[in-house]
């Protein structure tokens, strides 16, 4: 029974990132005019027209126009073309789109390398640190906006909050060419209000189960036992009785996997003293090993870089067949490789790496709670 203590432990907020979730508006449709402007608010229908495909294909996308005739994606063509004859079909160009995509990406990737995309047009930012040292995440995202209107010439919707989930809710929230921004003292009485249908990941299925036990919005979740919605619902339960509470640490997952999270400072007045330089790796490591812990990584290899008064610079590497599991044995490492320095000089510059990073995953442990297909519970997901 310890573990089933571990599981239904009152789970913590952490409301110390940032992140964005980045939407465009009405992607293949709004590309579709940008390329034809004659297109401009027509009914656009994104799908091969009905009448050469004998019938066959379904809608990509809409344009808002189209749209106002119930026309939305994942709709049959032929329906499309019933509900709005003189709608424009147009054929996807998946090259353009991957083209624009990854035009999309260079523009975040100046803010930040955490980019996690969830299909062409849609992904989430960490921002948490990011490269232009901006502790706005909302001021970051109106750039992003801008950037992308300018250099682009499409609109995209922005959500931003202090989880994924959240940041997701708010992109959608003033759709199309808006941005919301739910911080963490908003965010609960926002979930309390909210619809079950607009927490990402409840389907319609389990909207219908939902209401048949009562629960509409964010505040009936809210007022569930844990161990009941876990019963009903398997392992989303767990997630949602979470999610009620604003609750979700899942990591935005790079594709391309950062190699090192690392910090380093500048001095403005050169360390002089060992004591100073201390002080200085007992910061950093407490920085590096913060935001490992939120990105759920951990590596065996810890680099320190260190530049002098005269601007040599030396990076010194140490590799372990452990992971490094603490602040503290990241601190002594740093300090071990510190110690060995023979310094004469100031020194302007520190930094902590700790690089051949891999997912931390968490133990599977078995819960003798339920039946057997509900045996096994990740007590900490890894994953959303
Ligand atoms: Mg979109």
């Amino acid at each position: 029974m310890r573990y089933g203590l571990l599981l239904f432990d009152e789970p913590v907020r952490d409301t110390s990132r940032k992140i964005i979730h980045v939407d465009m508006d009405a992607f293949y449709a709004s590309v579709a005019m940008r390329e034809d402007p004659s297109l401009v608010r027509k009914p656009v229908i994104i799908a091969r027209h009905p009448k050469k495909t004998g019938g066959r294909g379904v809608v990509a996308t809409a344009s808002y126009e189209a749209r106002k005739y119930g026309i939305h994606s994942a709709m049959s063509a032929q329906k499309a073309y019933e509900l709005c004859p003189h709608g424009i079909f147009v054929q996807p160009d998946f090259e353009l789109y991957r083209q624009i995509s990854s035009q999309m990406h260079a523009i975040f990737r100046r803010y930040t390398d955490w980019i996690q995309p969830l299909s062409l047009d849609e992904a989430y930012l960490d921002v948490t640190e990011n490269h232009v040292n901006q502790k706005s995440a909302t001021l970051i995202a109106q750039e992003i906006r801008t950037a992308i209107k300018q250099e682009l010439n499409l609109s995209c919707s922005a959500g931003v909050s202090y989880n994924k989930f959240i940041a997701k809710i708010a992109s959608d929230y003033r759709k199309p060419d808006g941005i919301t921004v739910i911080p963490p003292k908003d965010a609960q009485a926002f979930l309390m209000d909210l619809a079950i249908e607009n927490f990402p990941g409840v389907g319609k299925k389990s909207v219908e189960k939902m209401h048949s036990l009562g629960i509409y919005k964010g505040s009936d979740l809210y007022n569930q036992d844990e161990l009941e919605l876990v019963k009903q619902f398997g392992k989303m339960g767990h997630s949602l009785y979470r999610r009620a509470r604003g609750i979700d640490d899942s990591p935005v997952k790079t594709e391309r996997e950062p190699k090192s999270i690392g910090k380093e400072s500048t001095f403005s007045d050169n360390l002089q003293s060992d004591s100073e330089v201390i002080k200085a790796i007992r910061v950093l490591a407490g920085k590096v090993m913060t935001n490992l812990k939120r990105k759920q990584k951990h590596g065996k290899i810890v680099v320190l870089k260190i530049r002098y008064d005269n601007f040599e610079t030396y990076t010194r590497r140490r590799s372990f067949p452990d992971y490094i599991k603490s602040e503290d044995e990241l601190f002594q490492i740093a300090l071990d490789i510190w110690e060995e320095e023979s310094r004469t000089m100031g020194v302007r510059l520190l930094g902590i790496t700790v690089t051949a990073l891999e997912s931390v995953v968490y133990e599977t442990v078995p819960l003798p709670l339920w039946s057997s297909s509900h045996n096994e519970r990740i007590v900490k997901k890894n994953e959303d």
